[in-house]
């Protein structure tokens, strides 16, 4: 038999075991509750990304100790809190389950949301969770099909079936599509449009690659893939306690003295930076009500 200390339950009679586990299990609610609260703080501060993290996820991964799975519902909690603060006082009481609140966050439109919220309440995770499947749109069945056909008669070009599956909107749009190009062949109809709308894409990256070559702004790929070597593909920003970003996916070139500054494309003046660390950086040196103001 173990021995009894004082952190032992052994002696602990059922009645007063489920008492206690049971206040337990309210102040669980209650603390889950309050770290949503702070964590919607640090998002709408963005202190995370002083302390060197590219997103809340992360911070709540790497500084927290929170599985993937505990961060995101944690996360997606906080980010909604903002525009429905009543959650708050729901995840506290135990009627609103963090599950069902990331579930929610799926649904884009913000009225449906609230409307949501207030159907889940003391609804358990599956029916929460069926209510929000009705609200998000069906998904791809896959019904996209292409196959090779063959050659095509007198030729020996090869012809492909396609077929898709059109929703209303896609289906009204393609029928202006078809009014436009003038009651073609379906083929015609997707070729034509097709083209256009590449060779409009093209138009306009050359144009933007044009005038930011004539401004002296363009970095040439070769200095970028340099860059990216050098930085070895990670984002650069580094917290004053010595942390560095751990991010590595979505990173952009960033002018350490900035461009409109009179700083250069030199390899001195480019680092790698995450988003959340490049528009940190930009908030710095200009000004984070300004950075806000033109969208950044
Ligand atoms: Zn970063």
């Amino acid at each position: 038999m173990l021995p009894c200390t004082a952190f032992s339950l052994q002696s602990t009679p059922d009645k007063a075991l489920l008492l206690h586990l049971e206040s337990l299990r309210g102040n669980e609610s209650f603390t889950v509750a309050d770290i949503v609260r702070y964590l919607a703080e640090v998002l709408a501060r963005g202190i995370f990304r002083d302390l060197g993290y590219p997103s809340l996820f992360t911070f709540c991964v790497e500084r927290l100790g929170y599985s993937r799975g505990s961060a995101y519902r944690r996360c997606e909690a906080a980010r909604i809190l903002g525009a429905h603060p009543e959650i708050y006082e729901l995840i506290k009481g135990g009627k609103l389950q963090l599950c069902t609140v990331a579930e929610i966050s799926k649904v884009v439109d913000e009225k449906k949301r609230g409307e949501l919220l207030k159907a889940a309440v003391g609804k358990s995770r599956e029916e929460a969770a069926v209510l929000v499947a009705r609200e998000l749109p069906a998904r791809s069945t896959g019904s996209d099909f292409i196959d090779a056909k063959g050659v095509e008669a007198g030729s020996n070009k090869m012809v492909y079936r396609f077929s898709v599956e059109l929703d209303e909107e896609c289906m009204r749009l393609y029928g202006v599509a078809k009014e436009i190009v003038g009651h073609l062949p379906a083929k015609e109809v997707l070729r034509r449009v097709l083209k256009e709308f590449i060779g409009r894409r093209k138009e306009v990256k050359r144009m933007v690659k044009e005038s930011l070559e004539g401004s002296g702004r363009y970095i040439p790929k070769s200095v970028r893939v340099e860059v990216g070597r050098r930085d070895g593909g990670q984002c650069t920003f580094v917290a004053e306690d010595g942390k560095r970003c751990t991010e590595r996916h979505g990173l952009e070139i960033d002018h350490v003295m900035p461009y409109g500054l009179g700083g250069g494309n030199e390899r001195e003046n480019l680092r790698l930076l995450c988003r959340a660390h490049n528009r940190l950086m930009a908030e710095r040196v200009f000004g984070r009500e300004k950075i806000r103001a033109v969208g950044g």
